[in-house]
């Protein structure tokens, strides 16, 4: 029986970010379209050569983009929005920019395609749009031409599309369902896969992710007649399913005319035994036994225990679970990791030659890579004991957690009262979610001090001016309850990792996150600890500066968790406990230091939903636990906010009421408020400061258009459980349209304080 090996995505950002800068040098009118091309060829010749000197036998084409996949494949639909103009043929690369990014010139400005993540990665799409009367048409050949260009290098690839049904279930309608075009969107898939099969390709690779859904009976019939379709093409079908468990799908998945299944087994191997009993005996079985999503070192020697007995009795494809597309490109560009941390890792190159590793291992006996395995073996012994890792006192401690840990004091009315007595604040209080304007004079400060150009006293000099006058102008303009800037955080999650034990940092594991913007996720390896108080010092600082409340500061557990690399050797819930334990030492130091108002950030909490609905309860029951322990070591008279930088409550209201914050900022500005009668209907019982002001956009609100904000609000929630403030992200913009937009949400504060 034979085994081979499939890479089922590569990441397109290059080893250095090229395609990051060359995407912005060309948008920043700095390069010419020809030169961004110039660099995406050679990565892409660049990627696949590796990949054929690894020895990979199924390599993709077609999934670089230059932006993302789902809006190529959009474009490729020929579903191009109204607004963008395209008046058929091919999409050129102005169009789909402008579908990317939206446009700004003044006599042409056009607003970008809606973005979201992508499943329960932090990867962000552009979400299709279809409308009455949607058009298709073939409107890209990239899949095609990719094939072509990799031929052309002497490479044989196995292009990659996203398939139909998931591409519909993606795909927002307005008063459409997109599932009534499954005919049209079938009839250009056929014209690709036709294409490729005409230009010599014998497999292509096509994702269908939402396998690992909640399926309804729509979805369900458009797989049935979808692959009846497709696989009539003339090219082989590799249906790939990632990013969990097929599980009742699994009869659908197995019954479809296809010639290869691919499964994730890494967080799907509850499949496993399903699998092998339905998936047909001609069906080409590929496993992703390689963790796709994560960056650890796989145990290479139990990988082969495990797989040999059934490689005697069936072919199969070995392949990382999912795309490589969410782990940073190599780990040999890491300089500063320690030896010992890093023997643990496996980033995307290293995840290929570990299948490399596997298949000799398979096919030509385990002496042939005795060396390779051995290390293998030795990296996972070592990191199944290693005292980097394993903390007794941690362990003590959360086995000491108490239920009453997790709960504060009194019930909510009790707390609100010792704190109004405290705070004597007004009604409708005004404040700022955290963070202001990160002018390039702050970041050049932190680059300048990172490189040695500026010594620590110079630096801290600097972000205590920054942060004084930052204080200063909100006094000034009247705010009620002030924050300190975040001017000397790099980024809300890396800035906590940074102090904590058991966190470790890449200087180059970049992951696109959408676009060209790229971020570097923290590696959560070990048991957390906090050796010192992490946020006092510029608390103190900060609030030595005025006689008004300055909030602390803080991110929560559960988002550390969800934008980090996070451990695989115990469940999510354990490291998110750890990770509570550490920050609810901080806040009880803020405390103790005399902050009143304490805001621990969840902007992650909602994100981290499981994918099935039946996942879900479960996740919000320790992650509503983890934030309570945080936040419940205070006394009944320190207010407790948190902030949630989304719109989509309703239907984990429950849940955002459970975690008892004193009160909860949210985003609302561009949902009219909408949101609150959600919050209302639910008879939420805390107080709420919904966004007054969209920060996403340049444009400087007036108080009139907060007041009615206001009002609106007003009819949902008493005055007394209000807060003012904007959405989240004041740090995104420039102070001369903070400083008249807060101006003004204080007048407006003023104006509704005057209609009680
Ligand atoms: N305190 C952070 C800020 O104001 C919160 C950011 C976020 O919610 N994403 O920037
Ligand atoms: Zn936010």
């Amino acid at each position: 029986m034979s085994v081979t090996i499939a890479n089922l995505g590569f990441p397109r950002i290059g080893p250095n970010r090229e395609l990051k800068f060359a995407l912005e040098s060309f948008w920043g009118g700095r390069s010419s379209e020809a030169e961004l091309k110039e660099t995406a060829a050679s990565l892409r010749r660049e990627t696949w050569l590796k990949q054929k000197n690894l020895g990979i036998d199924y390599i993709p084409s077609n999934d670089f983009s230059f932006y993302d996949h789902v809006l190529d494949t959009t474009v490729m639909l020929g579903a191009v929005p109204e607004r963008y103009g395209f008046k058929g043929g091919k999409v050129d690369l102005a169009t789909y920019f402008a579908m990317a990014r939206g446009t700004t010139s003044a006599e042409n400005s056009v607003t970008a395609m809606e973005m979201t993540k992508w499943f329960d990665t932090n990867y962000h799409y552009m979400v299709p749009e279809l409308v009455k009367g949607q058009k298709f048409s073939l409107a890209s050949t990239k899949a095609l031409d990719l094939y072509n260009e990799a031929k052309a290098a002497g490479v044989e690839t196995r292009p990659v599309v996203l398939g139909p049904v998931t591409w519909l279930s993606l795909a927002k309608g307005r008063d459409v369902d997109p599932f009534d075009y499954l005919d049209d969107v079938l009839a250009i898939y056929t014209e690709v896969l036709t294409s490729l099969a005409k230009a010599g390709a014998k497999w292509v690779q096509i994702d269908e992710p939402a396998f690992v859904l909640d399926l309804n009976d729509k979805q369900r019939a458009a797989f049935k007649k979808a692959y009846d379709v497709l696989s009539k093409t003339g090219v082989s079908l590799m249906l790939t399913t990632y990013f969990g468990r097929v599980a009742e799908n699994i009869d659908l998945l197995t019954s479809l005319p296809v010639a290869g299944i691919h499964v994730d087994l890494i967080r799907g191997s509850d499949d496993y035994d399903a699998l092998l009993t339905k998936v047909r005996p001609d069906t080409v079985l590929s496993l992703g036994v390689i963790d796709g999503r994560n960056i650890w070192r796989a145990d290479l020697d139990a990988l082969v225990d495990w797989i040999e007995p059934l490689a005697e009795k069936r072919d199969l494809v070995l392949a990382p679970s999912c795309s490589l597309l969410h782990v940073p490109v190599d780990l040999k560009a890491e300089k500063k990791i320690d030896p010992e941390i890093t023997q643990w890792l496996a980033f995307a190159q290293q995840k290929l030659e570990e299948l490399a590793v596997l298949k000799t291992a398979l096919t030509k006996g385990r002496n042939e890579v005795a060396e390779e395995l051995a290390a293998s073996t030795k990296a996972a012994k070592n990191r199944r004991s290693s005292p980097r890792i394993h903390n007794e006192a941690v362990a003590k401690r959360l086995a000491a957690v108490t239920p009453d840990m997790a709960k504060r004091q009194s019930p909510y009315p009790v707390r609100a009262a010792a704190q109004q007595a405290k705070l004597n604040l007004p009604l409708y209080p005004t404040t700022t979610i955290g963070s202001f304007p990160q002018t390039s004079e702050v970041r050049q400060a932190r680059a300048k001090n990172r490189r040695g150009e500026l010594d620590n006293a110079g630096y801290t000099q600097f972000l205590r001016e920054q942060t004084a006058a930052t204080i200063c102008w909100q006094e000034e303009i009247g705010l009620d309850v002030l924050v300190h800037g975040e001017f000397e955080r790099n980024d809300m999650v890396q800035y906590f990792g940074e102090q904590l034990d058991g966190f470790a940092f890449t200087n180059n594991g970049w992951v696109q996150s959408y676009g060209s913007r790229c971020v570097r996720p923290p590696i959560l390896f070990g048991d957390v600890t906090r050796p010192k108080a992490m946020t006092v010092d510029w608390w103190s600082f900060s609030q030595q500066q005025s006689e008004k409340p300055v909030k602390g500061m803080l991110t929560g557990p559960v988002t550390i968790l969800n934008w980090s690399f996070v451990r695989n050797d115990q469940p999510r819930s354990v490291s998110c406990r750890q990770l509570a334990l550490a920050i609810r030492d901080e806040v009880v130091d803020l405390e103790a230091a005399g902050a009143k108002i304490i805001q621990i950030d969840e902007a992650a909490l909602r994100e981290g939903l499981p994918l099935r609905r039946a996942e879900w309860q479960t996740y919000l029951d320790w992650a509503v636990e983890s934030f309570r322990l945080t936040a419940s070591g205070v006394r009944d008279d320190t207010q407790i906010h948190s902030h949630m930088c989304y719109s989509e409550f309703n239907d984990i209201l429950p849940s955002i009421a459970a975690m008892d914050a004193d009160a909860l900022s949210i985003e609302t500005a561009r949902s009219q408020m909408e949101l609150l009668q959600a919050f209302a209907s639910y008879q939420y019982p805390n107080q709420i400061g919904p966004g007054v002001y969209d920060i996403h956009s340049p444009r400087i609100p007036s108080v009139e258009e907060m007041v009615n904000l206001l009002r609106l609000a007003r009819k949902y929630l008493p005055a007394d459980r209000l807060w003012v403030n904007p959405d989240c992200g004041l740090k995104t913009r420039r102070w001369e349209e903070v400083k008249p937009s807060l101006l003004a949400m204080v007048a407006a504060a003023k104006e509704m304080r005057a209609e009680e």
